[in-house]
């Protein structure tokens, strides 16, 4: 079939790379003409396990072609999936300028049927103003098709969650536009669930907010272990062991961040509010979570009195391991909570440090490994659960600290190990 993706980021670049693997023929197009460049390079703009493999492959076989005109990508497809960002305003309601600029560029360009497909995370009914904005601005009286196609895959295994999704939900108006769906899709092996419009675009915003509210409560029993002195690993364990409640988002930490979590939760309270339904829960799902990036602060504080002055070792930059972002990554935000406080700060990341430079600039020292953090440093902080973090030589990193703290946000350390070792260990929860 012959695709058009507009906007190459995370989910679109991803999507393009799947779709070209899976056989089809795809444009896809990005307005950023830096990003573009790159990519017509074969240059990655972003980190994805798999991802470089698929698009030099697909490149090279002729699938796969990018491009900054979005006119060329209409014409040349039937099927147009829109994966620009959707990031949050001031408010917490979705920014959908991106959105609404595409669908206008679509109707200037439409030359033949259609489908325009929302891949992008979008508040419920977006699809009626996709919808009337192509009519309002379609040049010729061609028809279309919209249909809500949400994305469920993860940063860091994003390509792996594209081709081997758990569901894919396909939210449409007719039997031709779920048709032309299914073949697109019809070489990966996932339960399909067809719904309306609306109800797909709620799915969305549903799991993401009820992942969110997973996080929250275990953040919330992981303080009153804290209190009892009980250890949330153990909890969790026990309590995922129930099939109904399952094991998954059961990690008590210093709270979620990412491009996808917060702002998905923000975006569907605002959209609740005002289609007059006070979402009370998800407001203090996010109180939660604040308030667990705080108490890495207190921590620190707890163990050595004033943080003004004192050096701390930060491991862990992005959202999460795996992946390069960033964006609402909670170890930026407790990095500047510790700056605020007037703490020295120094930093390693696997693979985040290039993308925290243009955003922490020169307000922190940048080391090339785990040790030079913890060289010289009044306490080490875990605040990205990276899998190379479990394996240090912990002994090694006892011997260059000043003072022997290890604060873990992300309960990666065996705790008796550690106090073995001789460190002061603090996890949450435990
Ligand atoms: P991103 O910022 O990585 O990519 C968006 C891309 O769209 C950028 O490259 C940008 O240049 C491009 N763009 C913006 N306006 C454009 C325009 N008018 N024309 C052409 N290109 C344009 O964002 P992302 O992480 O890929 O997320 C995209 C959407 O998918 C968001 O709604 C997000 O909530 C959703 N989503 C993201 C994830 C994730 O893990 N990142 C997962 C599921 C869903």
């Amino acid at each position: 079939m012959r695709i058009c993706t507009i906007g190459a980021g995370y989910v679109g670049l991803v999507t393009a790379a799947c779709f070209a693997e899976l056989g089809h023929y795809v444009i896809s197009v990005d307005n950023d003409e830096k990003k573009i460049k790159m990519l017509k390079k074969l240059r990655m703009p972003i980190y994805e396990p798999g991802l470089e493999e698929l698009v030099v492959r697909n490149v090279k076989n002729g699938r796969l072609k990018f491009t900054t005109d979005i006119g060329e990508g209409v014409r040349n497809s039937d099927i147009i999936f829109i994966a620009v960002g959707t990031p949050p305003k001031e408010d917490g309601s979705a920014d959908l300028s991106s959105v609404e600029a595409v669908a206008r560029a679509i109707a200037e360009n439409m030359d033949s049927y259609k489908v325009i497909v929302e891949k992008s995370t979008v508040p419920v009914e977006t699809g009626e103003w996709v919808k009337r904005t192509l009519q309002l601005y379609r040049k010729k009286d061609v028809s279309f098709d919209i249909v809500s196609n949400p994305e469920f895959l993860r940063e860091g295994s994003a390509v792996e969650d594209f081709l081997h999704p758990s569901r894919i939900v396909i939210g449409v108006e007719s039997k031709r536009a779920e048709k032309i769906m299914r073949e697109v899709y019809a070489k990966i092996k996932a339960p399909i669930l067809v719904t309306d419009i609306k109800s797909a675009e709620l799915i969305k915003h549903a799991s993401n907010s009820f992942l969110a509210t997973k996080i929250s409560y275990i953040n919330a029993i992981a303080n009153i272990c804290e209190l009892v002195g009980a250890d949330v690993v153990k909890v969790a364990e026990g309590m995922g062991l129930d099939k109904r409640i399952g094991r998954e988002f059961l990690d008590a930490g210093c709270g979620f961040g990412g491009f996808c979590l917060p702002k998905d939760l923000a975006s569907f309270k605002w959209i609740c509010n005002k289609l007059g339904y006070n979402f009370k829960l998800l407001e203090v799902v996010e109180e939660i979570n604040e308030g667990q990036k705080r108490k890495v602060v207190e921590k620190i504080e707890k163990l050595l009195w004033n943080i003004s002055g004192k050096v701390i070792g930060v491991l862990g930059l992005s959202f999460k391991p795996n992946t390069d972002d960033i964006r609402f990554s909670v170890a930026i935000d407790i990095i500047r909570l510790l700056l605020e406080k007037g703490a020295i700060v120094k930093v390693y990341d696997p693979r985040a440090m290039e993308k925290s430079k243009a955003v922490l600039g020169k307000k922190v020292k940048y080391c090339k490994d785990p040790y030079s953090v913890s060289k010289g440093s009044d306490a080490l902080v875990i605040l990205t659960g990276w899998e190379e973090f479990k394996n240090l030589d912990y002994k090694r990193i006892k011997k260059l600290l000043r003072v022997p703290v290890v604060i873990d946000g992300r309960n990666l350390l065996d705790k008796e190990e550690m106090k073995k070792l001789g460190f002061m260990y603090e996890g949450i929860g435990r």
